[in-house]
């Protein structure tokens, strides 16, 4: 029983952080169309740093440790990382685009039993257009090789739904069955935001590129319609992890984008059981709402539990930040969940 975590769902003070998602590192090996992440900083946290970083994340509750980016894979010292959270027995989750999964192969497996890769294409051309570089085939082998190795890892593929990939959806799915992963989850693309390095790094793609126009979201619905009836065992048997319910959030968030429709409704508590690190420090509640501090200044309990972090779980409970009401990557957590320890 993790009474604690439960204590987070249900209020808005903080009596521990479950799950911590950590920028190990802002240089990236992809150019995508939706994010500026491109060369590391040069203060990002040192591996001293997350050393004294995972202690007090340890002793505050931590279960689940999800590396992002930036591409973790691009940090050398990436191994080292994993090493100091192994000993805390803490669940370690990769997020990555897996352009060096192949060559690390070794290394990730040493430490990962899941692996989210993100695919946004079902053909080579439309993949490395809207990822800016040449990188399916190598992404395929490197999933293929580690889905065909020992104490193979579970692989998830996440697709970021938009104008150039959304005629695919239906052959991603294809695609991602075709490679032998466990499952797909799709995301629309964030168009409103200034996170992924827009705020500091400045936008890399107009937003309109990424929106559907009038016409392509009647062509949207439609494709998701049949993707309903299509792959109704894939939504069954939880290969696509979302409902179709929520596939169709999707495109009701498009029709929100160009005045059709209204934005569909979030549910979110990720402030409540977790936080987002970034590579220099910085805590936020969440990958879209500002940092409340820094980890070089704050210890991360202290942090958590200010009255800024209270106010800003407040808002979110009561659902009244315009961020969240035109949210795309949300996390809800059920009170049983985290009673239950299942992060
Ligand atoms: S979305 Fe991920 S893979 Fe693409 S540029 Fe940003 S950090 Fe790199
Ligand atoms: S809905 Fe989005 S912006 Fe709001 S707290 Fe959740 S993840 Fe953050």
């Amino acid at each position: 029983m993790n009474v604690q975590a439960f204590l987070n769902t249900i209020s808005t003070r903080s009596f521990s952080l479950p799950i911590v998602i950590l920028y190990v590192t802002e240089g990236c090996n992809l150019r995508c169309l939706t994010c500026s992440y491109r060369e590391k900083l040069p203060n990002e946290l040192s591996l001293e740093e997350i050393s004294t970083l995972v202690d007090s994340l340890s002793a505050y509750g931590l279960r689940t440790i999800v590396y992002s980016g930036g591409e973790p894979l691009m940090r050398r010292d990436f191994p080292e990382i994993c090493s100091i959270f192994r000993k805390y027995n803490v669940k370690q989750v990769l997020l990555t685009n897996g352009l060096l999964l192949e060559k690390r192969l070794d290394e990730v497996k040493k430490f990962f039993s899941e692996i989210i890769v993100s695919i946004d294409g079902a053909t080579d051309e439309t993949h490395n257009t809207i990822r800016g570089v040449e990188s399916l085939q190598q992404i395929s082998r490197g999933i293929k090789h580690a889905l065909a190795s020992s104490s193979r890892p579970s692989i998830s593929i996440r697709t970021v739904l938009q104008k150039a990939n959304f005629r695919q959806t239906i052959d991603i799915v294809q695609f991602a069955k075709s490679l032998g992963v466990d499952r797909i989850s799709f995301l629309a693309a964030d168009v409103l935001s200034d996170s992924f390095g827009r705020a500091t790094r400045g936008a890399v793609s107009p937003n309109e590129s990424l929106m559907l126009n009038e016409e392509e979201i009647v062509e949207f619905r439609r494709i998701v319609e049949q993707m309903v009836s299509q792959c109704s065992n894939e939504f069954i048997n939880g290969f696509i992890s979302d409902s179709p319910d929520r596939m169709f959030h999707i495109v009701q968030y498009f029709e929100a984008l160009i005045g059709k429709a209204a934005f569909p409704h979030n549910y979110c508590n990720a402030p409540m059981v977790s936080a987002v690190i970034t590579s220099t420090g910085d805590v936020q509640p969440c990958y879209f709402l500002p940092a409340y501090g820094n980890i070089r200044e704050t210890d991360v309990d202290v942090l958590t539990t200010s009255s800024i972090v209270r106010s800003v779980r407040r808002d979110v409970k009561n659902y009244t930040l315009e961020r969240c009401k035109t949210c795309v990557c949300t996390l809800y957590t059920q009170p049983l969940s985290a009673l239950l320890d299942r992060f």
